[in-house]
C-alpha cells in the first residue's frame, strides 16, 4: 500500500493529474502513468474506479478496498485543491 501511495505522490508531483469533470456526485480525472500511458479515474456516488490493470485485477479480489497509484495521485490532487 505504501509503495503505491509513493508512486501516486510522484505522479501527482509531476503534474500528471488532469481534472476533466469535478462535481459533487461525479468526478472524472485523467492520470498519466510513468510511461506516458493514460488512465481514467472516476468517482460516482462515492465509488472510486480506475481503468488500469492493477485496479481491475485487485478490486475483483478485494472489492472496494483497493487503491491503485492513480487513485492516490488523484487524492493528492484533491487534497491540494482544498488548501486553496
Ligand atoms: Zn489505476
Amino acid at each position: 500500500m505504501a509503495k503505491r501511495m509513493n508512486e501516486g505522490l510522484k505522479l501527482y508531483s509531476k503534474g500528471n493529474v488532469e481534472i476533466e469533470l469535478f462535481d459533487d456526485d461525479l468526478m472524472i480525472f485523467c492520470v498519466k502513468g510513468s510511461k506516458g500511458e493514460k488512465y481514467q479515474v472516476s468517482m460516482h456516488e462515492n465509488m472510486w474506479l480506475c481503468d488500469c490493470d492493477d485496479y481491475q485485477y485487485r478490486s475483483e479480489r478485494e472489492p472496494g478496498s483497493f487503491i491503485c497509484k492513480h487513485l492516490w495521485a488523484v487524492f493528492f490532487e484533491i487534497a491540494d485543491m482544498d488548501d486553496e
